[in-house]
Parts: structure tokens; C-alpha cells; sequence
């Protein structure tokens, strides 16, 4: 599979989501998840195009970031243990999964002094018992706290949605994220202006699109799979 091309499939994919929803493309960003793929593979996805690369789990993430720090945004997408924090955090520019506040306090204690941790709460918006994050009645609450940590910022909410069949069996999960933030966004917070929406991957993020995603994270489809970690 040629990663440019795919790219530009998804692109198109994208374009035609933001057509239907009366988007603009432009506010839709991809994140390649890099974490079934070699350091050469995800070279190729840097030269084809790819700014943003996503991994989950902390050896694969020091290893792309180390290979290509500088060349790319880097995004941490797993659930990250408050010990293992450090490593990520004075080298990642976003991290997906905040979703407790001992997490909150390990980050801020090994944040870098001027530097801000841009930071997705977690939402399990299923309340599919296999899947992390707070459910959404908490949401609020957990945000509000957040208050008390400087170096985080809350730029938006990430969901992963459960995996389905058929992609349309996946909106509602969607729209229920989307409509969590816009509440979330109307308490007009300083330290959690919200904006944005990490959700859909590779099965069904042009639904998510659709539904107003602003990070999509895309593994197999954009830069396939050869490993089976992640
Ligand atoms: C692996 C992973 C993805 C990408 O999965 P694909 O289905 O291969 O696109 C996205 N988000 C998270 C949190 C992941 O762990």
C-alpha cells in the first residue's frame, strides 16, 4: 500500500464528510497512529505528507520520537500510567487520554517549566465496560478540577468508540461527545477552551467527521499494519 496515495483517498474522504456536514475540511486533522508500523514506515508517512503521528504506548513513542522529533506534532493516544508520564510528557505536544486527576498531578509535577501540556480529556461515551475514560456525567466535574493545574490545558474531548460492523452504528457515540463539548465549551473555562474533538479511526471516521471530529486517528487504514502490538 502506497501511503501517499492513501493519503489522498482519505483526503478525498474526508472533503466529500465535511461536504455532507457543511464543514471545512481545513478544521479536520489526521493523525497517523504509527504504533503497527516500523520507524522506515512511518518515515514514509512523513514524506508523503503526514504532520501529526500518534502512538500509544510508551516504547513505541520514544522510539518515533527520537527518529522524528522536529519533523512531525507528536500525540500520545493510550492510556498513559502516572509513572511512565515523564518520559512522555517533556516530549509530546498532546496527549489523548487524560481521564484522572492523580495522572493531572504527575504531569504537572514533571511538566517543563513554561510549557503547557496540551491535553484531551477521555470520554467512554459508550459505557462500554472494556473502554477507559470518565463516563459523561462526570465529565464536567473532572474538567472543573482541572482548574488547579496550570501546565494543563484542555484543548478538547477524545472518545474511542466501540467497534462496530457497520460505521453508522457509531454516531450516536459521536453526537454524544460532540454535544458533551459544546456544553463543556459554553462555560467559556480559561484553563479548558475545548475546541476540539479527537474521535473516529480507521473503520468509521468518516461518521466522525461527520459529527464534527477535529483530530481523526488513523492506524491500518493510512499506514497499514505489519506489527501486532498496539
Ligand atoms: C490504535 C488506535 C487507533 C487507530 O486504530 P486504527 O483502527 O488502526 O485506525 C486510534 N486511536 C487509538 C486510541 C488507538 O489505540
Amino acid at each position: 500500500m502506497d501511503i501517499a496515495e492513501q493519503l489522498h483517498t482519505i483526503q478525498q474522504n474526508i472533503k466529500k464528510a465535511c461536504e455532507r456536514s457543511n464543514r471545512n475540511s481545513n478544521d479536520v486533522t489526521v493523525v497517523a497512529v504509527t504504533k503497527y508500523v516500523s520507524v522506515e514506515r512511518t518515515r514514509q508517512a512523513i514524506e508523503a505528507g503526514v504532520e501529526h503521528i500518534g502512538e500509544n504506548r510508551l516504547e513505541g513513542a520514544l522510539e518515533k520520537w527520537e527518529a522524528f522529533d522536529g519533523q512531525a506534532a507528536f500525540h500520545f493516544i493510550g492510556t498513559l500510567q502516572s509513572k511512565k508520564a515523564k518520559h512522555i510528557i517533556d516530549k509530546y505536544d498532546y496527549l489523548h487520554s487524560l481521564d484522572r486527576l492523580s495522572l493531572a498531578k504527575e504531569i504537572e509535577k514533571r511538566c517543563p517549566e513554561g510549557k503547557k501540556i496540551r491535553c484531551f480529556v477521555q470520554v467512554n461515551a459508550s459505557g462500554e465496560a472494556s473502554k477507559s475514560g470518565l463516563i459523561p456525567e462526570e465529565t464536567m466535574d473532572f474538567i472543573e478540577k482541572l482548574r488547579d493545574f496550570p501546565s494543563i490545558e484542555v484543548v478538547g474531548l477524545m472518545t474511542m468508540a466501540p467497534l462496530e460492523e457497520d460505521p453508522e452504528q457509531t454516531r450516536p457515540v459521536f453526537k454524544r461527545l460532540k454535544q458533551l463539548r459544546d456544553d463543556i465549551q459554553k462555560q467559556d473555562f480559561d484553563h479548558a477552551p475545548c475546541h476540539e474533538l479527537s474521535m473516529g479511526m480507521s473503520n468509521d471516521y468518516q461518521v466522525a467527521v461527520e459529527e464534527g471530529a477535529t483530530f481523526i486517528r488513523l492506524g491500518s487504514t493510512l499506514v497499514g499494519r505489519d506489527k501486532a502490538n498496539g
